[in-house]
């Protein structure tokens, strides 16, 4: 990825180019707000977004099993 400094080594020959990045993504109150990581942060937060994961997986879970039993019950 190239940035917009110019005389950056991204525009230098070869280029030396930025990234990978690494987009913190997350929606707020219906807003999606984002971040861009480092690769240290990602790194030093990685445990965070695995448990965020991890969460969203276990509730989607929760939804599924909550609708089955419920049309068990109610059908
Ligand atoms: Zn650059």
């Amino acid at each position: 990825m190239r940035c917009g400094k110019t005389n950056c080594r991204c525009k230098a020959e070869p280029p030396v180019l930025h990234g990978p990045y690494w987009h913190w993504t997350r929606t707020i109150a219906g807003k999606t707000q984002s971040r861009t990581l480092t690769a240290e942060q990602a790194d030093r937060y990685q445990p965070w977004f695995d448990n965020a994961r991890r969460l969203r997986t276990l509730l989607t879970e929760l939804e599924e099993r909550s609708l089955r039993a419920f049309r068990d019950a109610e059908d």
